[in-house]
């Protein structure tokens, strides 16, 4: 039931008709006294569940918050109400900060927004120490934990500066709702324990009906060009997001080269340009922006009607946040993600490169106090001397100089002239060993937030069901109303209905109306899964077809691949057939293509399933006999001129532009390349020899090795984590299988 007087309250002091969803919940929760977790998307309205409280009881209300220029404008507009509030960080002189800790002593301040470091203040604490605190409120509570990509060690001290104040109420808000975080932030600031153990968690307004989701298996750029070029006429605003920088230049030009106007976006541009950009899409001058997830922060535009995701991003977090981005005026909008196994490579690869080793951590900082002088050093010295001068990535390097940055390990200089240098930093003993043993946990969390994010791709279910189960948003049940290309396929194979059918939506990955496969079909299906299993990821489709005829082609005889205990497994049926097939195995999920220059199949872990019979899949319930080929996307059209737009509104993430430097030399597509080669090798490897594949090589040395690209056996003895052993084993496989990628 609405409480009048705090609805009341909440059009005089805000200018609020109503209360968003969620913030009756943490708000009650607060004004009854309870500690409370709030995980509310971006844009929910988080911030008036602390203001409005803070305004009804006596005391003060601390809000500490991380990011300076967002702490400014909430101020600024409080103050615009008339409401009394300040902030207290490094922006000001000291002089400007004795005066105002002294206006807050006195009292004169209802809400003080503090930056985390603040509490390293003696003169702070002494402030504080006078006051009556009526809530201490956490905004962007995920800096507290450690897995979080925002982690803040001064977000630590928060547990301390508690206990010191006297456990006053908690109010945490976050966006990221996932578990793990949501768990470490409770345990961090010691919710569920006394004197906290009754706090409450509210996971609210996750849920977007209005956002049709679907996801598109795509082989190769060409088929993801054509799935775009149909999607934007529909849906003429549009924001598409790419991995790499590379591939946003890449389909920029595309776009542009077929007369559609759009912008790129990504850090390597200049600051001049993004700004540019960013303006002439909110105001409606450009209606389509490619883009790197550094756009994001202040993107105040409510008429996206599309966001396409090019490729994969890490986590499904990160996917909804971004798809977050359309529909925000309540119209439906389209979320599609361009789905590849290749992509995923990518993304793995990324994994590596931001979980550098232990030892590298630890070489790094060797290297920025071991500098003669403590003169600052430059990111090529540390590499050159943390990695050997050789092999390990530039990527790692930068992610461990992160790490020692924010630990107090290291300083950096930052010099607007020329590039930025490091040197040894306040604290002597960092890392210490705690923060080493965090960087295998963390390494793996990663790991498994991209699974969850290729599970949610490969998932039949309902698609806003899984991702608001995994958020742990109660509404989760009921939510699609038909608005995920699931639950259309579904309704489409139940038959005629007003629903019936997800293809006039256009929606080439939807699913056709199925059925499961006969035991013959069973068989067919176990063995070209066998035979793409065995042929080890090595070759391309139709090597994998003329195996399966039986083939003695000499491109077959040569390879020795007619003596493959499966050369011949479905020698009844046409190459034709077979590919076909393989088409259907690949739209299913069982096998993939991986590598733009040369293509090759390879089984993917789902496939393994359903050729053991553990999973099955769905054949079109039109091809009785033989599975028929799927439909290649639709030819390109070209797209209409995009409309001027209607409205705006907010959305967007308050958080710093944070993208993959894939463009940098660290990752170019030639290692990734030789990184899935190496991968597909080792499957083979290890099936062959009945081990599991790191037992052959770790991942972390198939990376060094394509990294460093060796060309004979010296270079490969130089790279990191080849013993003698591997050496006497695989060096010729290795290095034949590098001389035959370009
Ligand atoms: P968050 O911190 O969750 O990202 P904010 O607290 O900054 O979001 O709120 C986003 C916007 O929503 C702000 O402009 C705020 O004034 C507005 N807002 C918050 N609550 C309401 C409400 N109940 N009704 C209308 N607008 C609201």
């Amino acid at each position: 039931m609405e409480d009048p007087t705090l609805t009341a309250a909440l059009g005089r002091l805000f200018g609020h008709r109503s209360f968003r969803e969620g913030q009756r919940e943490v708000i009650d929760a607060v004004l009854a006294g309870r500690d409370c977790l709030a995980v509310m998307p971006t844009g929910g309205g988080k911030s008036l569940c602390y203001q409005l409280p803070a305004l009804l009881r006596p005391g003060v209300t601390i809000v500490v918050s991380p990011l300076i220029a967002l702490m400014q404008d909430q101020v600024a507009a409080l103050v615009a109400r008339g409401i009394p509030a300040t902030f207290l960080n490094s922006t000001l002189s000291g002089y400007e900060m004795s005066e105002r800790l002294g206006a807050v002593a006195s009292g004169r301040y209802r809400l003080v927004y503090v930056a985390p470091e603040r509490f390293r203040s003696q003169a702070f604490q002494a402030v504080l120490d006078g006051l009556e605190i009526s809530l201490f409120a956490v905004d962007e509570a995920h800096c507290v934990s450690l897995w979080g990509h925002d982690f803040r060690p001064d977000y630590l001290r928060l547990r301390e500066a508690l206990a010191r104040l006297g456990e006053p109420q908690v109010l945490a808000l976050t966006a990221t709702a996932t578990p793990e975080v949501r768990k470490d932030i409770a345990a961090q600031l010691g919710f569920g324990a006394p004197p906290r153990a009754t706090a409450e968690v509210v996971v609210r307004g996750f849920g977007r009906p209005g956002l049709t989701l679907a996801v598109t298996r795509t082989r190769g750029r060409e088929q993801k060009l054509a799935r775009l070029l149909a999607l934007l006429p529909e849906h003429p605003v549009a924001i598409v997001y790419c991995a790499t920088r590379k591939s946003v230049e890449w389909v920029a030009a595309e776009l542009r080269n077929r007369g559609l106007r759009c912008l790129p976006y990504h850090a390597g541009l200049p600051d001049e340009r993004r700004r540019e950009t960013q303006e002439r899409f909110t105001s409606g001058w450009t209606d389509v922006v490619v883009a790197t997830n550094a756009f994001g922060m202040g993107i105040d535009r409510a008429d996206v009607r599309a966001i396409v995701h090019w490729e994969v991003p890490g986590s499904l977090e990160a996917y909804y946040q971004e798809a977050g981005r359309a529909g925000r005026d309540g119209q439906p909008a389209r979320c599609e993600l361009l789905f590849s196994w290749a992509d995923v490579r990518t993304q793995e690869f990324f994994l590596l490169g931001s979980n550098p080793p232990k030892a590298l951590v630890l070489e790094v900082a060797k290297a920025i106090r071991g500098a003669p002088a403590g003169r600052p050093l430059g990111l090529g010295e540390i590499i050159a001397q943390a990695s050997d001068g050789s092999s390990a990535g530039a990527m790692a390097v930068e992610t461990a100089l992160g790490l020692l940055l924010r630990l107090g390990a290291i300083e950096r200089l930052q010099d607007p002239q020329g590039p930025d240098a490091w040197r040894a930093g306040p604290d002597p003993e960092a890392p210490r060993a705690e923060d080493l043993a965090r960087l295998d946990a963390k390494a793996q969390r990663d790991d498994a937030r991209l699974r969850r994010l290729l599970a949610y791709a490969g998932s039949p279910g309902c698609r806003h069901a899984t991702i608001l189960g995994y958020f742990g948003d109660p509404q989760s049940q009921g939510i699609c109303l038909d608005r995920c290309d699931n639950c259309l396929g579904r309704r489409a194979r139940l038959g005629p209905g007003p629903h019936a059918s997800g293809a006039g939506l256009g929606i080439p990955g939807s699913p056709p109306p199925g059925r499961e496969p006969t035991e013959a079909e069973w068989v067919q299906i176990q063995k070209t899964l066998s035979v793409v299993a065995r042929m080890g990821g090595r070759f391309g489709r139709h090597r994998v077809a003329q195996v399966l005829s039986g083939s003695k082609d000499q491109a077959v005889t040569r390879a020795g691949l007619d003596a493959l205990p499966t050369h011949g497994a479905l020698s009844g049926l046409t190459i034709a057939k077979i590919r076909a097939l393989l088409d259907l195995l690949e739209e299913a999920g069982c096998v993939e293509t991986v590598g733009e220059d040369y293509p090759v199949l390879r089984i993917t872990p789902f496939g393994a399933d359903v050729m053991q019979r553990r999973e099955s899949i769905q054949l079109p319930s039109r091809a009785p006999k033989a599975p028929k080929a799927p439909k290649a996307p639709k030819a390109p059209k070209a797209p209409k001129a995009p409309k001027t737009p209607r409205d705006q509104a907010t959305s967007g993430a308050p958080r710093a532009p944070r993208e993959k430097p894939s463009s940098k030399p660290s990752a170019p597509d030639g290692i990734v390349a030789r990184f899935d080669a190496l991968r597909a090798w080792r499957l083979e490897e290890a099936r062959s020899r009945g081990l599991p594949a790191f037992r052959i090589l770790p991942d972390r040395t198939l990376m060094e090795i394509a990294r460093a690209r060796p060309r004979q056996r010296d270079d490969l003895i130089a790279v990191k984590g080849i013993g003698p052993a591997t050496l006497t084993k695989y060096a010729d496989t290795i290095l034949a299988l590098l001389a035959r990628i370009k």
